[in-house]
């Protein structure tokens, strides 16, 4: 089967032919619908041989949907022929966090070798995939699965960081999106969803601020030297009671760190290498800083409803396998308008 694979440290996505996988006890084989590229794939390709925690090469592609081909011994539940969705944050499956479907806080994961498809086992960017456990499948139902599979990763990411500040998200506050990429674009859509916030989406990219505009947020500004003094104009001198920071770098840290109001929340999402000084004084009293990892079993149900419900539209550009590389070189040059999506 075709798939898109990263080979060798300091390399680029490479479309090859690779044997069809074949499904193992307890296991599922999909046929893949679609699957979306993340900025955490160029994360993953950006970093030194010794960072990386598995061999290459990987079939990339940790969001990923499919139609059940082939079921291994064992399993039930589940029939051939049901559109589904992969949670991609695997875990044991046994221990206190795995128990909440907490499974991206898996206490057993690293030491039993256990990592997500399209980041350590092989992802959604072929024509089949591979899925350790039937329990990391959602029925997707009549969603799309070009227009839907980013939630499992685009929409669950933001989700959970955004269910969290509920509380701080009320009528009259106000929430801050730092970067409105795949993630960004689908946290503008959640906020609008859930809270009663007035939503300010930063970018240095006019076209993503257009995006941002059209999914609901109600200003988006320049993320520039600017930026700060205009969020404390619009807050009259508050600041924000959350910041999203989906890009996570130095500036949009300190940025984010500067407009949160007291009592307010500052959650890096992007894994940008940014660090946010925190000490008595340095920013307004009481304020929350948090660095979640992906999503819930239960978020992930949740995300979806949200779509079924109509108040998530994922942004898509769908790209063939064989386009897969280009795709990658448009999102590493910071082209691609939401998600980009293969569909094999
Ligand atoms: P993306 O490339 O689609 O979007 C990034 C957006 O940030 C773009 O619109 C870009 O123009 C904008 N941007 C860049 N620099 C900026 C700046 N200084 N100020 C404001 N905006 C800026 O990326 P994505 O796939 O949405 O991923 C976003 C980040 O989240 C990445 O770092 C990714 O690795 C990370 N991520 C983290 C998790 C997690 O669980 N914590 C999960 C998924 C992705
Ligand atoms: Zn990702
Ligand atoms: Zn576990």
């Amino acid at each position: 089967m075709k798939a898109i694979q990263y080979r060798s440290v300091g390399g680029r996505p490479e479309v090859v032919e690779i044997d069809d996988p074949q499904v193992g006890p307890g296991q599922v084989l999909l046929k893949v619908t679609a699957s979306g590229m993340c900025h955490s794939d160029e994360f993953v390709m950006g970093l030194k041989k010794e960072q990386l925690t598995f061999p290459l090469p990987l079939t990339l592609g940790h969001e990923g949907a499919g139609t059940v081909e082939a079921l291994g011994d064992g399993v039930e539940g589940i029939s051939i022929g049901d559109s589904v969705a992969v949670y991609g944050p695997w875990g044991c499956g046994r221990c206190i966090k795995c128990a909440q479907g907490k499974e991206n806080y898996c206490t057993r994961a690293k030491d039993e070798g256990i990592r997500p498809p399209g980041l350590g086992a092989p992802g959604a960017m072929a024509e089949y995939m591979i899925v350790n456990d039937p329990r990391h499948l959602v029925p997707l139902g009549d969603l799309d699965p070009v227009k839907n599979v980013s939630l499992t990763d685009a929409g669950l990411t933001p989700y959970a960081a955004i269910k969290a500040s509920l509380p701080k998200l009320g009528a009259g506050s106000t929430a801050v999106v730092i970067g409105a990429g795949g993630l960004g674009h689908v946290g503008i859509q959640i906020l609008r969803a859930l809270s009663a916030a007035y939503v300010i989406a930063l970018d240095v990219n006019d076209e993503k601020l257009d995006l941002a505009r059209k999914v609901g947020a109600h200003q988006a500004l320049l993320s520039d030297k600017n930026a700060a003094a205009s969020i404390k104009e619009i807050t009259n001198g508050l600041g924000a009671d959350a910041v999203f920071d989906f890009v996570g770098a130095q500036p949009t840290v300190e940025l984010a760190g500067s407009i949160a109001a007291i009592e307010g929340d500052v959650t890096i999402v992007g894994i940008g290498g940014g660090a946010l000084a925190v000490g008595y004084g340095i920013m307004a009293n009481d304020v929350t800083v948090r660095s979640p990892y992906w999503g819930s079993r239960s978020e992930l149900l949740e995300v979806l409803e949200l779509a079924r419900g109509g108040a998530i539209n994922v942004e898509v550009e769908t790209y063939s396998l064989d386009e897969g590389p280009k795709a990658y070189e448009r999102l590493h040059a910071g082209k691609i308008s939401g998600r980009g999506v293969i569909v094999p």
